[in-house]
């Protein structure tokens, strides 16, 4: 259960409600059908449907922005607190990045001078920020240019935050930048957090929240810089056991069972790389196939990493192939070592704990 439905789907992006977004439309509008009636409850419903189709048409801006640089974003779910577009990446060249975070406060600003247009709307009414008498559309104008205020401020995860990053990133390299941005959020969700003391709950709770997120983002820009400076042979487990391809799978299993290890190099009659085996591989084999079948017959072909391959590609390589292991080889295809995942995060949590651990191995 991950508590979102999905309502649509827009150029293989769907749209999903989460949950607490339905009970918080509930509520409105049975806090304001006690107060004022149905006609109370359906203007505020409306308003508020209205102000989350401004939020998802933001999240578009993104979404969109990004697959011009080839990144697909599968999901987008809107919560209360907004959107959230589930991109797969974040494009690595900053000019990208800064254009990807821009877009979505671009939207607002285009549909606010919409509605100006249309309506005959200016900033400088003097009704303006008395939105008891306001219209609808004059609301939705107001709305518009705090999304976009809002989103600017230069803390992450807001827009701006990752603009600030792009616009360092392009002077200082990504892995500082992201520090540097990091400080900056955590300074602006102090702030936030004492103006919430002083001023509006609410505060408090953006504050907590821009804390985390910008703390999230550091631990990525901690596996950036990891990534960044060690190979695929710095990082793998060397010495694991191997299996050849024409051994039955019982001896796999046997393997298997034997040690910690869960993926397993498989070895050609010349004692050359051929595939490799994991353990759900094994397990079905023996599900649907039998013990005494070759290995060969259950591994599936691989892609050796070289060893002085650079540790983000290695890794972007093996999680794209939707592995969680990937063998080390040389030139000639004789098995270095074995990339994991269960590793990757390990040196990650050494790395938070000494940022200047030398990892290199020799
Ligand atoms: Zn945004």
């Amino acid at each position: 259960m991950n508590w979102s439905l999905t309502i649509g789907s827009v150029a293989g992006t769907r749209v999903r409600l989460h949950v607490t977004f339905l009970i918080f439309l509930a509520w409105i509008g049975i806090a304001d059908y006690l107060a004022g009636g149905p006609s109370a409850a359906i203007d505020s419903l409306v308003f508020l449907l209205l102000v989350f189709l401004c939020v998802t048409l933001h999240e578009f801006g993104h979404i969109t922005m990004a697959r011009r640089f080839g990144v697909n974003t599968p999901q987008v779910i809107l919560s209360p607190i907004g959107g959230i577009a589930a991109m797969e990446r974040m494009p690595e060249k900053p000019s990208q990045e800064l254009l990807v975070a821009i877009a979505g406060p671009l939207v607002n600003v285009a549909i606010a001078i919409l509605l100006m247009a249309v309506f005959g709307l200016g900033l400088t009414r003097a009704d303006f920020l008395d939105l008891e008498q306001a219209s609808l559309a004059e609301r939705l104008l107001v709305v518009n240019v705090m999304l976009v205020a809002f989103n600017l401020i230069p803390a992450f995860p807001m827009d701006g935050g990752r603009v600030l990053r792009a616009l360092l990133a392009m002077t200082m390299g990504a892995p500082r930048a992201t520090a540097v941005a990091a400080r900056i959020g955590q300074g602006f969700a102090a702030l936030f957090f004492v103006l919430g003391l002083l001023w509006n709950p609410i505060l408090i709770f953006v504050g907590l929240f821009i804390y985390f997120a910008a703390g999230a983002e550091e631990q990525q820009a901690v596996f950036t810089g990891l990534a960044a400076r060690l190979t695929a042979g710095d990082a793998m487990e060397p010495s694991p056991r191997l299996l050849t391809a024409g051994q039955p799978l019982s001896a796999a299993i046997d393997a298997l069972l034997a040690s910690p290890q869960k993926d397993f190099p498989v070895l050609d009659g010349a004692g050359r790389i051929a595939g490799m085996l994991d353990r759900d591989a094994m397990i079905r084999g023996l599900r649907d196939g039998s013990p005494a079948m070759a290995v060969e017959a259950v591994m599936r072909r691989c892609d050796p990493l070289p060893p002085d391959m650079p540790l983000a590609v290695a890794y972007d390589r093996m999680r794209g192939a939707g592995a969680g292991a990937e063998v080390v080889a040389d030139a000639q295809g004789r098995v270095l070592g074995v990339l994991t995942a269960d590793n990757v995060a390990e040196m990650m949590m050494v790395a938070s704990a000494r940022p200047g651990w030398r990892f290199r191995r020799g």
